[in-house]
């Protein structure tokens, strides 16, 4: 019996112990943390072995297979001793999808992927198809290819995931943009993180199709030096020869072969340029999957939207209140103060991953009243903005940040969290700051 050993044991790794289990493997479960007590539960249940607090290295070693979750970094020195010493190191998804043949529908790019991926989702599901949600969000792959099985799986995918990724294939692969974001875990050179983004398309053939965004000057160099199999399905914002999705006269049309498809931009429900773009990859996705027009058009004008991704939470005297917290990088942030037409409180900062604000200058200029630096260490943001914006301070809670926002803003602005940066300084994660922001300007 072959040994398999996973790393980890979120999600996705007790996903991948319980699929491995019930393909009769002989499994160990291990993590350097303590598990959860549900998740222990769960192992037992499934008769998994299974340690914490540590790695048996003796035992990881001599493994036939590890599977290891996203989390873990290839640095981590039983990683690196794992690949010296030639043990073959997957992820979660490449493992699963050993066991399935069900349609894949994956989502890769720096930003926009959770959003894209619930709004495929909600476009199936209101098509009635049999579909699982998969990757980084909703349950594991794995865990549904062995105890919920589905004919369709729309997933998302992080680069470190897509990292431990060689067999298997996307019937349909999305690739929103590439921004540089994670750079530590790729040794500081874009290059490898685009590489990985690539990897969606590996294994395509001419049957399956590639949706991407034809205007990412970083997608346009690497489709320029790569053969890529799949049918490519590009969109973009204005007419160009060979999209698959644009606009025109604020019309969103999509054109997959004789398949035409028009609908209203005004009557989409998530607002700003970013999620046009993401509606034409949902929507081109729905339409390879010969969805019906009507399906499409609602789907993409009833789709709630995802919490903490320009959420509004509220107006107080009429200055609405805007959470963005899952903007962890300028390049969000651009996009949501692209869409912003009224003065903007903008609460910035947490843990800096080598920032670059030059990116949102202009905006900021044109549009920011007043920057809240919601961090521990707000040097950064302050060598950078000081003097390019009429009012600066700083905050070292959420109740202090929004008190302060509050404060700045008048009559008809908005109040934007949208922080560039990771929010583990201060915060348990990005949805602890968001549930912080909410429930601050609820008491306001
Ligand atoms: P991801 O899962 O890739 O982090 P999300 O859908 O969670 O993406 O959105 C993360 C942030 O990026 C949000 O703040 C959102 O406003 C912004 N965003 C969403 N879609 C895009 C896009 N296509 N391009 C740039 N920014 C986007």
């Amino acid at each position: 019996m072959s040994r398999i050993v996973v790393l980890g044991a979120g999600e996705s790794g007790v996903g991948a112990a319980i699929l491995a289990k019930a393909k009769g493997f002989d499994v160990l479960v291990s993590d350097l943390s303590e598990i959860k007590p549900e998740y222990k539960k769960e192992l037992d249940d499934n008769g998994v072995r299974w340690e914490e607090k540590g790695h048996s290295a003796d035992e990881i070693l001599k493994a036939d297979e590890v599977i290891k979750s996203p989390g873990i970094p290839d640095k981590a020195p039983l990683v690196a001793e794992l690949r010296t010493r030639g043990v073959p190191v997957i992820s979660e998804i490449e493992f699963a999808g050993r066991y399935t043949d069900s349609k894949m529908i994956c989502i890769t790019g720096s930003n926009g992927k959770t959003t894209t991926t619930m709004l495929t989702y909600h476009t199936l599901k209101k098509a009635g198809l049999d579909v699982g949600l998969a990757g980084n969000v909703g349950f594991s792959l794995a865990r549904q290819v062995a105890v919920d099985p589905h004919d369709y799986y729309v997933i998302e995918l992080s680069s470190f995931q897509l990292d431990g990724m060689y067999d298997f294939k996307a019937d349909i692969a999305v690739l929103l943009n590439i921004t540089p974001d994670h750079l530590d875990r790729y040794d500081y050179k874009f290059q490898n993180y685009v590489d990985s983004k690539f990897r969606i398309v590996q294994n395509m053939t001419e049957a399956d199709s590639f949706i991407y965004w034809n205007d990412d000057p970083v997608i346009q160099a690497e489709l320029a030096k790569r053969d890529i199999k799949a049918s490519k399905c590009p969109f973009a914002l204005e007419k160009a020869e060979g999209l698959a999705a644009y606009v025109e006269n604020e019309i969103l049309k999509f054109e997959i072969k004789d398949k035409k498809i028009d609908m209203e931009l005004s009557k989409l429900s998530l607002k700003g340029q970013h999620n046009v773009y993401n509606s034409m990859a949902s929507g081109l996705s729905a339409a390879v999957l010969n969805l019906t027009k009507e399906t499409i058009r609602e789907s993409l004008s009833d789709f709630q939207g995802v919490e903490h991704r320009l959420e509004a939470v509220a107006r107080v005297r009429n200055v609405l209140f805007v959470n963005d917290s899952k903007a962890t990088n300028v390049n969000s942030c651009w996009y949501a103060l692209q869409c912003m037409n009224t003065p903007v409180v903008l609460i910035l900062g947490g843990k800096d991953k080598g920032n670059d604000y030059s990116e949102i200058e202009e905006l900021v200029k044109q549009k920011v009243r007043a920057i809240v630096c919601l961090g521990v260490d707000n040097s950064k943001l302050h060598d950078f903005f000081d003097g390019k914006v009429q009012n600066i301070a700083d905050a070292s809670s959420m109740k202090e940040a929004v008190e302060k926002s509050f404060q700045f803003a008048e009559k008809g602005d908005t109040v934007l969290l949208s922080p560039c940066c990771a929010s583990f300084d201060l915060f348990q994660s990005y949805e602890d700051r968001g549930r912080q922001f909410k429930e601050q300007v609820r008491n306001l």
